[in-house]
């Protein structure tokens, strides 16, 4: 592959060379669904408990339906189209550029 900036052949893969000690070539990661997990199991706590609690049982399961709802569209909407991205990305070794050919 050839560097869109220098021309040069000295490039490789991102995913080639993948050096965590650069943030920017850190593949995509997806949203973790732990914490609207634990929440929506600790609302459900709540509603079972009955009494007062139900109001902060029934806000715990919406705020955490919410984020669940969220962190799961981003997985399945955008996360596909950033690993692509990403692993379409190479690395120049002559002059640092990345650039994006699939
Ligand atoms: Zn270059």
């Amino acid at each position: 592959m050839e560097c869109s900036k220098c021309g040069s052949n000295n490039t490789q893969r991102l995913q080639d060379s993948f050096d965590a000690a650069l943030p920017t070539e850190v593949p995509p990661t997806k949203r973790s669904l732990k914490w609207p997990g634990i929440g929506i199991f600790i609302s459900l706590l709540l509603l079972a408990n009955g009494g007062e609690t139900i109001v902060f049982g029934v806000l715990t399961l919406m705020s955490s339906g919410f984020l669940g709802y969220k962190a799961y569209q981003f997985n399945s909407k955008f996360w596909p189209g950033l690993y692509m991205r990403w692993q379409a990305s190479w690395k120049c070794n002559e002059c640092g550029v990345i650039f994006h050919r699939p």
